[in-house]
């Protein structure tokens, strides 16, 4: 049941379902956006948000980010997410894990939870002892529960697309500006490292700002990261990089990283198309991690299909500035029309209707 004022808000968008937990030990969302392709599947953030309006405004967009980028990303899952309100490193309890997997459990499986910013795999592992409806805790040497590092590839594969669309052939001598050197953040630091790239990074975590040193990045202040005067700024923190504060002095041509909801209005994705830079739609290049689950969810164990799956988001990127160009339309629109057009397809029995 959804109540009238989660209805009418403005990032409603049709939602299947969205269910509110306040209890003793938790306050969480859970939101289901769209089960046309298969169950809603998507990570579970836990955030100090200011309160419930906040994390309900995040976890709409973040589900729908996610019916969009199974759609894309070609995996026969549906977009759902679920938020935790509540600071990860002084509020997680066993109590709060296990409430969160029993909100989880009551929907049944038609939502699906994983890891996210704010819970680890081990989190996820404590959930999985009240419901079966859990992903990423699968344990493995090659194809462990996080699936940030395959995240990381993917956004890897990204920026070279972005910089092959500018006419650029390899990363070596780029300079990338990585906003947030976490679980993804730093591996892409590795990549771009490794393969010739000069880094930059920006963390407000100190333990994480030293690791990145470590792997021979430049370090900057994260007030300065995202004017820094480099070839492609990533955004690998939390949402809303691209900001009204933040438009005009964004450094970089080329705007393709980790974060989910970078853009914090729409309108960002039609400035940022004026202001002559490439920008790659989050839930496009950040899909390394899902289709890492849904393999995952599969039991497949081929690392070379996994990893071509997800070099196809170089593709689908390089179509998507293409028509960008075409019809000089911003990249984000773009990646909405086609991800809409997948949804709508016959064989997927088109869209649902709200429940
Ligand atoms: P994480 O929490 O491990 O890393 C985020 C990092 O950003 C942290 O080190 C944090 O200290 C830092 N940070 C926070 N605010 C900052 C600021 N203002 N300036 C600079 N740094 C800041 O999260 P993660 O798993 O690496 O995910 C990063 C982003 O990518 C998130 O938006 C997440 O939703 C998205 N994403 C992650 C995955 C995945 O597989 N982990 C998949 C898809 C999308």
């Amino acid at each position: 049941m959804i109540p009238m004022d989660i209805q009418n808000h403005p990032d409603f968008d049709n939602h299947e379902t969205v269910e509110v937990r306040q209890g003793k030990h938790l306050s969480a969302i859970i939101a289901v956006h769209n089960t046309s392709l298969g169950p809603a599947v998507g990570g579970c953030r836990m955030f100090p948000y200011a309160g419930m309006t906040d994390a309900l405004t995040d976890v709409l967009r973040l589900s729908r980010g996610m019916t969009y980028k199974a759609a894309l990303a070609g995996i026969p899952f549906g977009g759902g997410k679920s938020v935790i309100v509540g600071d990860p490193r002084r509020d997680k309890t066993p109590e709060l894990l296990h409430a969160m997997g029993d909100f989880v459990d009551s929907l049944g499986g038609r939502y699906v939870t994983a890891e996210d910013s704010g819970t680890s795999v081990a989190d996820i592992t404590v959930l999985g002892e009240r419901t079966r409806f859990v992903s990423g805790v699968a344990k493995d040497d090659r194809f462990g529960g996080d699936p940030s590092p395959l995240t990381a590839r993917g956004v890897f594969t990204g920026i070279r697309a972005a910089l092959a669309h500018r006419g650029c052939a390899s990363p070596e001598g780029i300079r990338v500006a990585v906003q947030g050197v976490g679980n993804v953040g730093l591996c892409l630091t590795q990549m771009l490292i490794k393969s010739g790239a000069k880094v930059l990074a920006a963390d407000v975590n100190q333990r994480h700002v030293a690791r990145a040193r470590e792997l021979g990045a430049d370090i900057l202040s994260p007030a300065e990261i995202h004017a820094a005067d480099v070839d492609v700024f990533a955004p690998c923190a939390l949402g809303g990089a691209v900001n009204r504060d933040t438009i005009g002095e964004i450094g970089a041509g080329i705007v393709a990283g980790a974060a989910n909801n970078q853009l914090a209005v729409k309108e960002m994705g039609g400035l940022l198309l004026d202001r002559g830079i490439l920008y790659a739609p989050d839930y496009v290049i950040n899909a390394g991690g899902i289709i890492d689950v849904y393999y995952q969810r599969q039991g497949n164990r081929n690392h070379d299909s996994i990893a071509a799956h997800i070099d196809r988001i170089g593709e689908t990127l390089g179509r998507i500035f293409r028509a960008s160009d075409l019809r000089r339309m911003p990249t984000s629109e773009v990646a909405d029309e086609m991800a809409e057009a997948v949804l709508h397809r016959p064989a997927t029995g088109g869209r649902k209707a709200a429940a």
